[in-house]
This record gives structure tokens, C-alpha cells and sequence, in this order.
């Protein structure tokens, strides 16, 4: 075992403040891996502050963090995947059982013995995880994925959750040319969305309660924007939307946005808050609409995400943020002032 500088929170109510916490000597199939970069995501602060005391209560001190990218260390001797000083990159989940149905058609997401990579009972050395907000991290070479070259070090962070979570119902839900797709608040996952949508050839509408983010939302990719609050601009696109994707953090009117769907059109769920939306059974009948939620993606998926991005040059549009200001950080999330995700330069932990 060794020591690592890291940031956690005492409890719901504490700001995250500087630690040492314990990492497991790599075991033969293990990376060991220097990070370099961290995201902040939404969820970090749901998790930190115990908004999902119901689904998943946080125990603490919590070490949030699943965004990770690095330089590898050191290797197990079953290491086949990566040598030291390779690049390499951690996302949300560090373990699963392997041999699960789920696990056996690479959607190690729906795995009922997964591990996250925070706030889980770990399983190598009791307790629970601790996540990316950390100058280390040692995981199994199965969840450990590859960053293509060309991309900046800070902006791929993110791709492996913001970027992830909405690649995969993307790519579930056929969005292609040709089709309408939605795409509603402009956050970390909403803005790489919109960044997929538009590689992906689709005809992107976003969704924004944030006027000012308009001009960013059309070069991001979007052919129109909708200011949310304005309700005759929202029925201008009744019944239209192939798809849509909703990654609001907060409680929102999301009937309003099932309205918006034409015929078997889905939304699909990202955005996960703390209380429960209510829908409207209408709303979903007439037209035979549906609604969805979609938990990150595999691990053979985020790689073939990650590969995307290389081949695409996309990467999030990030600001970069020393560790020391995480706290701000998370109180700029929750006024939705972020352009458009933060990541922490963990030379700053040093
Ligand atoms: P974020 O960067 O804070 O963005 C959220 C955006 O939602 C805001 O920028 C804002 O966009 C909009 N918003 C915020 N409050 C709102 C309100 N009261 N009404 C309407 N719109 C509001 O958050 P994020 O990191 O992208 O995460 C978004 C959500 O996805 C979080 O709940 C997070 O936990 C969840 N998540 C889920 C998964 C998954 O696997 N399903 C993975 C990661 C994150 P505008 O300013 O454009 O309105
Ligand atoms: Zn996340």
C-alpha cells in the first residue's frame, strides 16, 4: 500500500478540503497510473452533498473523481495493455464481475457486481473507493482505457463520463443524418451531446434555460437554440424531435420536452436529480413516445468513443482549475455558470 495526496469531503455538508489516502500496490493485472487531469462532473457534487441518499448514500470521507487522465507508473506482471509512460484514462467504473451476461456482451455498465470507481465498497482494501481527485490511482487493466494522442490532455478528461454518457444512447438511438435531435442543458454533458449529435450528422437543437450561452450552443454545433423559458418557441418544434437528450441536473418541466417528440420518438434520460420528474401518461401514449435512461457506456464503447474523438479532434471545452478552487467550482456548477466543464490540473495536488 502507499500513500496519496488527495481532496474529499467529511460529510454532506463539508467543502472538500486536502488528505492522504491509502492505494493498493498494483496486483499483477493492475495500472498504476500518475493522473494528470480530473473532470468535475455534476454528479461529484450530487454525490458529495448526498443528494442520492435513496439510490446511493454517500459514505465518507468521499473522494469523488471519475473523469481521469494519466501517465502510467507502474504495471502488474500480467500486464499486457500498457507499459509504463503510456497515456492512459479511468472513467467511471474500476471493476466488474467479467462473467455476467451483461459483462459477457461488454456492457460492464449494467453489471450487478460492478465497482464504481468512488463511493463503492472496495473490494481490495476495504471501505470504499476513492475516486479521481487524487495524484494516483492503481485499477485493473480492464477498466483502464486508451487516450488517442492528438488530443489535449485537459479537454479528453471528460469524455470519459461527459463524453460517454451521451455517445451511448446516441449511438442506441440511431441518431445518424437526417434525424432531429435534442439536446437540453448546456452543461459538461450537454455540450459534448452537442458535439456528437453534429459529428454524428444529426440536426441538433439545444435547450437552454441560460440565454448567454446561445452564441457557444451554434459553435458547438448546434443548428438552432431554444431558450427553454420562452414557451412559443418551444411549441414552434412540437411533435418533431426524433430524439432527444436530457442532461439537466435539476428538477425541470420534462413534459414539456416529450411534447417536443414526433412519433416513437424517445428522450432519454441523463441528467439524474435529486427528486423525481413527473410525466404526464399522455403525453407518452399519444404517439407512442418513450422515455428512457442510459448509465454511462461499456468499456469496449468508450473506447470506441475515445477513438471517435481522436479521429474527430473533439474534446470538451474545458477550464482548467487548480484543485485548490474545486469548491467554487462546485457553487459555479449549481448556477449553471460553467463553459462548459471544469478540470482539475492535479499538478496542483502536489
Ligand atoms: P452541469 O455541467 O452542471 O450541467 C447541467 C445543466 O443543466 C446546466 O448547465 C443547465 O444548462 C441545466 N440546468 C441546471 N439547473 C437547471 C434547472 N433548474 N432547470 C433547467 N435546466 C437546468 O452538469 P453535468 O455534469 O453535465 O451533469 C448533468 C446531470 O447528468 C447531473 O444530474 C449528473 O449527475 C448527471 N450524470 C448522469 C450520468 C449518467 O450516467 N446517466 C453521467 C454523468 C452525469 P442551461 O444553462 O443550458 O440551462
Ligand atoms: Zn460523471
Amino acid at each position: 500500500m502507499f500513500n496519496a495526496k488527495a481532496y474529499s469531503a467529511a460529510s454532506a455538508t463539508s467543502p472538500l478540503a486536502s488528505t492522504k489516502i491509502t492505494r493498493r500496490d498494483p496486483t499483477e493485472n493492475d495500472v498504476q497510473i500518475e493522473i494528470l487531469f480530473c473532470g468535475v462532473c455534476h454528479s461529484d457534487l450530487h454525490q458529495v452533498r448526498n443528494e442520492w441518499s435513496g439510490f446511493m448514500p454517500t459514505v465518507y470521507p468521499c473522494v469523488p473523481g471519475h473523469e481521469i487522465v494519466g501517465r502510467v507508473t507502474k504495471i502488474g506482471s500480467a500486464v499486457s495493455k500498457f507499459k509504463v509512460g503510456d497515456l492512459a484514462a479511468v472513467g467511471c467504473m474500476v471493476d466488474s464481475d467479467g462473467t455476467c451476461p451483461e459483462c459477457k456482451a461488454g456492457l460492464e455498465q449494467f453489471c450487478q457486481h460492478g465497482t464504481l470507481t468512488y463511493n463503492f465498497p472496495d473490494k481490495h482494501l476495504g471501505g470504499v473507493t476513492y475516486g479521481g481527485y487524487s495524484e494516483g490511482i492503481v485499477v485493473d487493466q480492464r477498466f483502464v482505457l486508451r487516450v488517442p494522442q492528438n488530443l489535449n490532455l485537459a479537454g479528453a478528461a471528460p469524455l470519459l463520463c461527459a463524453g460517454i454518457t451521451t455517445y451511448s444512447p446516441m449511438r442506441h438511438w440511431g441518431v445518424t443524418k437526417g434525424k432531429k435531435v435534442g439536446v437540453v442543458g448546456l452543461g459538461g454533458l450537454g455540450h459534448m451531446g452537442v458535439k456528437f449529435a453534429h459529428a454524428l450528422g444529426a440536426h441538433v437543437v439545444v435547450f437552454t434555460t441560460s440565454p448567454g450561452k446561445k452564441d457557444d450552443a451554434m459553435r458547438l454545433g448546434a443548428d438552432e437554440v431554444v431558450i427553454s423559458k420562452n414557451a412559443n418557441e418551444m411549441q414552434g418544434h412540437a411533435g418533431s424531435f426524433d430524439f432527444i437528450l436530457d442532461a439537466v441536473s435539476a428538477n425541470h418541466d420534462i413534459g414539456a420536452y416529450i411534447n417536443l417528440l414526433r412519433r416513437d420518438g424517445n428522450i432519454t434520460l441523463v441528467g439524474a436529480p435529486e427528486k423525481p420528474l413527473a410525466i404526464a401518461a399522455f403525453a407518452l401514449i399519444m404517439g407512442r413516445r418513450s422515455l428512457s435512461g442510459s448509465p454511462i457506456g461499456g468499456i469496449a464503447e468508450t473506447q470506441e468513443m475515445l477513438d471517435f474523438c481522436g479521429k474527430h479532434n473533439i474534446t470538451a471545452d474545458v477550464e482548467v482549475i487548480p484543485i485548490q478552487k474545486i469548491n467554487e467550482a462546485y457553487e459555479r456548477l449549481l448556477k449553471s455558470d460553467v463553459k462548459y466543464r471544469f478540470s482539475i490540473d492535479m499538478a496542483s495536488l502536489k
